[in-house]
């Protein structure tokens, strides 16, 4: 994706990982609002002004993805990280609604299989991409093996003691693995977009503590989360240095703030918009031939 293009709203950028710079989440501002006379208005006239940009970006991703899928060139991977309760499946549902359900994948990635750790870590990632002409979305993905795994190495699959994460250099062999796949995916015509989804761990707790408070969301909670919870440290830090050594020109990294449910949503829907509006795609031109053969198509069934 070309990130300096005019194409890429200016307030999109600044989210933008610059490849190779080391970073500190700390200085993202995770309650950072796009509009921030938002706030200052009434809860009913925020809303309606929610439902107008929700209905705006929906018909902007209908737009991007009908010609996207009428051009047959480039597929979109869109790739969604974040910490517990971050909101990636709101947000995915939040893109989704915008789009043909045919022209879109979405494929959420939990603990490997026993057959999945017999392969690479990369397998079971490859058979799912997204093809010419559609847009697949990754909820959870690659990266998993350089967060999770990471701050829990006992997951990890069987390795020759000699590549294990014992030998030196292991995690940074790891990231130049996962830029070698992006970058030959990008070559054969994949926009690859990446999203980690920030939100605070204050706002962490109030959301896992929402799914206690209301019985219809009982279902949602997962003790699992409480204690990943212990770990967030250590996740901060996996994930700065993942995002500094991951974000490329070719694929970059969007630290998007998720805070607010809205913000999140609204930056991922807009980036996804910008990259393809970026391609500069029409639909397939039509010759003075076979508009001819149209026209007799159209004749002849009319004469019917
Ligand atoms: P989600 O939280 O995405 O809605 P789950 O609650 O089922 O779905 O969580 C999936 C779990 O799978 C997470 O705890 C995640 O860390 C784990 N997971 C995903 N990919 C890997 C991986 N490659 N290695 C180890 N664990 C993984």
């Amino acid at each position: 994706m070309d990130i300096t293009g005019p194409h890429v709203k200016k307030y999109l950028k600044k989210f933008i990982v610059e490849p190779e710079k080391k970073l500190k989440l700390k200085d993202y501002d995770p309650g950072w609002a796009q509009n921030e006379t938002l706030k200052q208005m009434s809860e009913d006239a925020a809303q309606d002004l929610l439902q107008q940009m929700l209905e705006k970006d929906r018909a902007q991703l209908n737009e991007a993805q009908a010609l996207l899928a009428a051009s047959g060139q480039y597929s979109i991977l869109i790739v969604l990280q974040g910490m517990d309760t971050a909101g990636k499946d709101g947000t995915i549902r939040h893109v989704m609604s915008g789009v043909n359900p045919q022209g879109c994948a979405v494929h959420g990635f939990k603990v490997p299989s026993s057959e999945e750790h017999a392969h690479d870590f990369l397998w079971r990632y490859y058979h799912v991409l997204p093809e010419r002409g559609m847009i697949g979305i990754f909820n959870r993905s690659y990266y998993e093996d350089v967060l999770v795994v990471r701050v829990h190495p006992e997951r990890m699959e069987q390795l020759p003691e000699k590549l294990g994460p014992e030998s030196g250099g292991f995690w940074k062999a790891r990231y130049q693995d996962i830029n070698a796949f992006e970058r030959h995916l990008v070559q054969n015509g994949t926009i690859i977009l990446k999203f980690f989804l920030h939100i605070s761990k204050d706002e962490q707790k109030k959301r896992l503590l929402a799914r206690l408070e209301d019985k219809d969301k009982y279902w949602k909670f997962s003790t699992a989360d409480l204690a990943e919870r212990q770990y967030w440290d250590k996740y901060v830090i996996a994930y700065e240095e993942m995002l500094a050594a991951t974000s490329t020109e070719y694929a970059p990294w969007f630290i998007v703030p998720a805070d607010y449910k809205w913000v999140a949503r609204t930056v991922v829907a807009e980036a996804i918009t910008s990259a393809i509006s970026g391609l500069d795609l029409s639909y397939p031109k039509v010759s003075d031939e076979q508009v001819k053969i149209l026209m007799d198509a159209k004749r002849q069934l009319e004469a019917e």
